[in-house]
């Protein structure tokens, strides 16, 4: 074995010198006693007994090379500024950050919540939280008021971080009145404190004495307060990040300290070959896993300057983020799919206007990533697209290839191979047993699931197990929930979710999270939401719902006016990117004898295809009905 076999299969069969090697890469406090703490499977420790930082080592680790090299650059085409803060000033900001939290009688192990803008401020409060060993939960900021009240009353946060609001398209989005409602609806599960960053784009938010705090006036009372790192042990939580599954209620991935560190330090060598001076810029919203890992720590693990972008990447013009290339000499770049899409409707001579020699290569995750979008945008920058499969439960990728270790021949369609310290492998969901070559099978991890990714379901143990161990009866091994199939030389393709997740422009939503958004109308008596394949998106929710009054049903203009305000209400309630595109009426659902709805049957029909198996339907009607629905409009 040579090349990346051997380094992969070291990982396997000797994590403790595999994993010992790669933990130099950050500073530890104290050094860890054992590599791998594993007496109580699926549950593990990485690097037990250490002590470290996040903070520390993404960002004071560097003042004394780095002090004067940037180390955030924020642009923002919203409000049309450009600021840039030193690793020097990055320090100033995120331990002044932390004063004032500390202030406010946060401390290890409280739980932050950050619902903001794409701001550099954003960044700081996370930084700031993982410096005092609390623990951050960002909240994406297009998630509206019921979204952002169920995760606060699961995290029950000490305090929120917001924004007076943001802006998408020169659209502003005020965030206070959803912060507020969010409050109200998560009743004693609501902070105390609210600290309020007011940028001036929205209308002067209300602020409630006694609770709302102006981030600005505390900057100014705490100007010279600095808190110090505290140092936590390598397994405490830095993290905790809502992601949807097959309940209306999503889950807390909790994530470790020591290990993440470690892992996404190596990942920056390995897979996306960043060097410390250079800058990174990843398109993602820190909302999601993709800018925790990459927009935040993984670059400023590495002492790299990361560009954190506001805007669409068609505005002012879609030459915007090659111009961004050029002028912060880019090296490496990582979006998704869908936004390639969009760039591709438009003039490809937007990628020519600028020098884009420093780029050596484009990462993409999130969602499929399709031939014609791979070959597009390969041909156009001349360097390496690279299609990464992983999920927020993960942490960094799963499935790639690590180029870092060894050039790997590129298979357009698929990411490639299993990333090191990932013992993946492709089960038949029924017998357990490793499908052979072009079978298609369950996506599996074999545990210990190495550093970095999620140690636990925030404060559900039981829920973790549950959830992704229980693929196998009399086995533990971790189910990504994803079908996937693999070639001879061992390299993936991915099939799509085995639940009932979709993947609407590389976000992930649960259908029964915006099939209970829609029930939330008083019209509707029962719905089911199916994702429905779509050439911009990916995949978009399409819902079928029943009314309580069938007669509307006769009525196309009271029709055409219900599906706007379901529309409206998903978008109150979830927020826009959990709009369905279609919102059809029928008055049965196809449902089995047992009252199951047969959401893949009413995909198939959405989609145009065959709707399979049928031998459990109850009454054939509703089928008919859901047929009709799509084919007439
Ligand atoms: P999230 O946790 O939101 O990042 O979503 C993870 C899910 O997105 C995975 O389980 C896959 O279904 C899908 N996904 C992520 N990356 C890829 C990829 N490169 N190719 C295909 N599907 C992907």
């Amino acid at each position: 074995m040579t090349g990346y076999q051997a380094f992969y299969q070291q990982s396997i069969d000797d994590p403790d010198t595999f994993w010992t090697r790669e933990a130099e890469r950050i500073h530890w406090h104290k050094p860890f006693d054992k590599v791998l703490e594993y007496d109580k499977p699926p549950f593990r420790e990485w690097f037990a007994g250490g002590l470290t930082n996040l903070c520390y080592n993404a960002v004071d680790r560097h003042l004394e090379e780095r002090g004067d090299q940037a180390a955030l650059v924020y642009v923002s085409t919203e409000t049309d500024s450009e600021i840039s803060y030193t690793y020097r000033q990055l320090h100033e900001e995120v331990s002044r950050f932390a004063a004032i939290m500390q202030a406010q009688g946060v401390g290890k192990g409280d739980r932050v919540l950050i619902y903001m803008p794409m701001i550099a401020e954003a960044v700081f409060a996370m930084l700031a939280t993982v410096r005092l060993g609390a623990i951050h939960s960002v909240v994406f900021g297009g998630f509206a008021s019921a979204s952002l009240a169920t995760r606060i009353e699961d995290a029950a946060p000490k305090l929120l971080i917001t924004a007076d609001g943001g802006l998408r398209g020169g659209k502003v989005i005020a965030y206070k009145p959803l912060v507020d409602e969010a409050l109200s609806l998560a009743g004693a599960a609501a902070p105390k404190k609210v600290i309020l960053v007011n940028r001036g784009v929205a209308e002067a938010p209300m602020m409630k004495p006694g609770r709302d705090l102006d981030y600005g006036a505390l900057r100014e009372q705490h100007l010279n307060d600095r808190a110090d790192v505290e140092w936590v042990e390598s397994g405490h939580p830095s993290y905790i990040l809502y992601t949807s599954g097959t309940t209306g209620k999503p889950k807390g991935v909790q994530r470790d300290t020591g290990g993440y560190a470690v892992a996404l330090a190596s990942s920056m060598e390995y897979i996306y070959g960043g060097r410390p001076g250079e800058t990174f810029f990843s398109t993602s919203d820190i909302g999601w896993v993709v800018g925790h890992s990459y927009i935040v720590y993984a670059p400023l693990l590495c002492g790299m300057s990361t560009l954190v972008y506001e805007g669409l990447p068609v505005r002012p013009d879609p030459g915007i983020w090659w111009q961004l290339v050029e002028k912060h000499r880019v090296t490496v770049m990582f979006s998704a799919p869908t936004a390639i899409r969009v760039l591709k409707k438009q003039d490809p001579s937007w990628l020519h206007k600028y020098d884009l020699s420093s780029l050596r290569a484009l990462f993409l995750a999130g969602e499929p990533l399709d031939e014609p979008t791979a070959s597009w945008i390969g041909g156009e920058l001349n360097v390496p697209v690279l299609d990464n499969y992983w999920q927020t439960e993960t942490g960094w990728p799963m499935l790639t290839l690590c180029n870092g270790v060894g050039p790997q021949t590129v298979k357009i369609g698929s990411p490639g191979l299993p990333v090191y310290g990932f013992n993946v492998k492709l089960l038949n969901e029924s017998t357990g047993e490793e499908v052979p070559a072009g079978e298609k099978g369950v996506i599996a991890v074999i545990p210990p699931l190495p550093p970095g990714c999620m140690s636990t379901v925030w404060g559900q143990d039981e829920r973790f197990v549950n959830t992704y161990f229980s693929l196998l009866p009399d086995r533990l091994v971790y189910s990504s929930f994803d079908w996937g199939v693999r070639d001879e030389n061992g390299y993936f393709t991915i099939l799509g979710r085995t639940d009932d997740v979709i993947n609407v422009a590389g976000h992930r939503l649960g259908t029964r999270e915006i099939e209970e958004a829609v029930s939330g109308h008083s019209a509707i008596a029962e719905v089911a939401v199916v994702g429905v394949n779509d050439t911009l998106k990916g995949q978009v929710p399409q819902a079928f719902a029943v009314l309580k009054d069938p007669s509307v049903l006769q009525d196309p203009e009271r029709r055409a006016a219900l599906e706007k305000e379901v529309i409206a209400k998903v978008a109150s309630q979830l927020g826009a990117i959990a709009n369905p595109a279609r919102v059809y009426f029928v008055n049965q659902l196809p449902k089995t004898r047992s009252g199951k709805v047969l959401r893949r049957s009413i995909q198939a029909l959405a989609e145009g295809r065959d709707p399979g198996d049928l031998t459990t339907l109850d009454d054939p009607t509703g089928l008919e009905q859901v047929r009709d629905a799509v084919l007439q409009k």
